[in-house]
């Protein structure tokens, strides 16, 4: 294998931030030093950048099997190479869905061909996404899945969320992702309800749909001693919850999106499609307070909830347009200009919601994400220039879609090498493969 020295940087890891040169040899990072000799490695230019452990994306849809024209793991790796993610943690909501061993297996090889970012299938909780049977969690857990969900639906019977919780328990790190909605208020609905529908004559999902289904899976993960992993969190009420159910030694964990971090139902005004997306945009309240719980820790991850639709489908009437957003090349840098540059919150937090906690949350510690840039360590690291200005442009990205909706937005930082498994996978700004 190769040598690589990044060279210039800055290093930032949950240990704290040092002036350092990393050296990697076959794959593992063998010494972090301000200036390290490495006759014969390629050199990446770091000067000015952040090294940073890999990103780590809890929430992708990448598509395949049966959407191979939205997406494919190997378009979909290489929007997240490029966005500076390491591993991400595909959805299970293909066609058919992925709630066998061996098709979480064949998801995770398409992943390693493509070769430019880990791949890590979660599975559905239950048989089909039918919200019936459940999966055989114990084979997919020994297949090595620790996240399960149904997502895109929640799933909506009470029992059969028991029995998940109650099966799962037991099983070292396994996690139940919720798309917390609660199926029956948000049938029909295209937005959130609230001004924006009424006023489009459009009926809504209202954010009483998530706070019934996140407050219905907190007392049952209290009452199993099960995990919970709340997807995609929108509304104030949820980060409230998930807060008082924490501090009372429930299990669960939370992701919000760049997105819902960032932008409102008054985005939908004009009926643009490409701001549908379930859970819907909320309104400036719901906004404040998952800033508030990414600031103080109470939301753990941010993560993307990548969802490409090709544009034809994106060109129906708001009502026909299916939902979802892409997310991978530019939540890093959203993050950054809006989150951490006017100080919302600081770049350790960013970094730890981006990084070291989703790793925990998906077992990948294991695999050699979210850990310290120290010597011996796995070599997935993300080099981030933040000074790097650009304006997003949906025909640019790698992603086989183009339903961004930051579209035209300046935007300040941005990946400029990904080195994964110890390969540089992006060097300045360029897929190498
Ligand atoms: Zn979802």
């Amino acid at each position: 294998m190769s040598s690589l020295a990044v060279r210039g940087g800055t290093v930032i890891d949950e240990t704290g931030a040092r002036r350092a040169d990393v050296l990697v040899v076959d794959g593992l990072v063998a010494e972090v030093a301000p200036a390290v000799s490495a006759e014969g490695a390629r050199e990446l230019d770091a000067t000015g950048c952040w090294v940073c452990p890999g990103l780590v994306d809890l929430h992708v849809h990448l598509r395949q099997p049966g959407a191979e024209h939205a997406e494919t793991v190997a378009t979909g790796s290489r929007a997240a190479a490029l966005g500076g993610f390491t591993a991400v943690v595909a959805m299970a909501n293909t066609l058919p869905p992925l709630d066998t061993v061996a098709a979480v297996r064949q998801v995770r090889a398409w992943g390693r061909e493509a070769g430019l970012c880990d791949v890590h299938p979660a599975a559905a909780i239950t048989v089909g996404r039918a919200g019936e049977r459940l999966v055989d969690f114990a084979a997919l857990h020994a297949a090595g899945v620790r996240l399960f969900t149904d997502d895109g639906d929640e799933v909506a019977d009470a029992a059969v969320m028991r029995a998940a919780f109650e099966a799962t328990a037991p099983l070292d790190g396994a996690v139940l992702g919720q798309h917390s909605e609660c199926a029956t208020l948000v049938a029909g609905g295209h937005l959130h309800e609230g001004d924006v529908s009424d006023a489009l004559g459009l009926r809504g999902r209202p954010a009483e749909a998530e706070e019934v289904t996140v407050a219905r899976d907190l007392a049952l993960a209290r009452l199993t001693g099960g995990r919970l992993h709340v997807l995609h969190a929108s509304a104030a009420r949820t980060v409230d919850l998930v807060r008082r159910a924490r501090a009372e030694g429930v299990a669960v964990t939370m992701e919000v999106t760049p997105q819902h971090l960032t932008l409102t139902q008054q985005a939908c005004a004009g009926g643009d499609p490409t701001f549908k997306v379930n859970p819907p945009l909320r309104d400036a309240a719901d906004l404040a307070a998952l800033r508030a719980g990414l600031a103080d820790g109470t939301v753990d991850a941010i993560a993307t909830d990548h969802a490409p639709h090709p544009p034809a489908a994106k060109a129906r009437p708001f009502a026909d347009a299916p939902p979802g957003m892409l997310g991978l090349e530019t939540a890093l840098a959203v993050v950054l200009t809006d989150l951490v540059a006017p100080g919302v919150v600081d770049l350790p937090t960013a970094l730890r919601a981006l990084s070291w906690r989703p790793a925990r949350i998906a077992g990948l510690r294991a695999a050699g994400h979210g850990r310290p840039v120290a010597p011996g360590e796995p070599a997935n690291l993300c080099v981030v220039d933040p000074g790097e200005a650009w304006v997003v442009d949906g025909a640019a990205l790698a992603s086989r879609s183009r339903n961004t909706p930051f579209a035209g937005r300046r935007l300040e930082g941005r990946a400029r090498h990904t080195v994964q498994g110890g390969e540089a996978v992006v060097v300045g700004g360029e897929a190498q493969r």
